[in-house]
């Protein structure tokens, strides 16, 4: 039973990532931002009320992200184990997501933050663009989404850092060898809070 976060700045591959290790762990990758992106496409509700946030590069309101994870999270599916990807962002939402663990009596494992220096960033950015078209990849919403990950999501690293549970893997290079690096580093992690216990 692995509980995992991957937390990491826009462009940095964080949700490729999150694929190939939720593959590797054998648990279910839950991406808020996934989760939102086929919202809106389907023009459901909740896709409505959140689509003018994510085309203006801000945070979806905390009442509507919140009650979307702890939804997500009571699926049976996620009941051995999960990665959330992109989720928690902000300290308020860290909080929450401690009080929906602790409502199960479950806990998180691991959490890893993929870095990458802000000048790779961009250019992979753009690369996406041109090959997914994802809507919140322009230059300025871009830049508007790194801003607001510098501003807020630092807190919620430094968070996790203090409760021990980071583990931070260099996101720069083939993402091959970034999935081997991470699996590695969380691996070694997992293992050596096991002797611990
Ligand atoms: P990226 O990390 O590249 O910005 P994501 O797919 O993780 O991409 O998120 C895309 C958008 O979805 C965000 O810009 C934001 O509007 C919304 N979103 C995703 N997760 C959250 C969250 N935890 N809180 C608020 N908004 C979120």
């Amino acid at each position: 039973m692995t509980r995992l976060l991957i937390i990491g700045p826009p462009g940095s591959g964080k949700g490729t990532q999150a694929e190939h290790l939720a593959r590797h762990f054998g648990i279910p990758a839950v991406s808020t931002g996934e989760i939102f992106r086929s919202n809106v496409s389907r023009e459901t509700e909740l896709g409505n009320e959140a689509a003018k946030y994510l085309d203006d590069g801000d945070f979806v309101p905390d009442h509507l992200t919140n009650a979307l994870v702890k939804d997500r999270l009571l699926e049976a599916d996620v009941k051995a184990g999960f990665l959330l990807d992109g989720y928690p962002r902000t300290a308020p939402q860290v909080m929450e997501l401690d009080n929906m663990l602790a409502s199960q009596g479950h806990a998180l494992d691991a959490v890893i933050e993929l870095q990458a220096p802000d000048a790779e960033l961009e250019q992979r950015m753009l690369q996406r663009a041109r090959d997914e078209g994802r809507r919140d990849d322009t230059v300025d919403v871009f830049r508007r989404r790194l801003d607001l990950y510098h501003r807020e999501t630092h807190e919620v690293v430094s968070l996790y850092a203090g409760r021990g549970l980071l583990v931070p893997v260099n996101g720069s290079g083939e993402p091959g060898d970034i999935t081997k690096l991470a699996i590695a580093a969380v691996e070694r992690f997992i293992n050596r809070k096991g002797e611990h216990a």
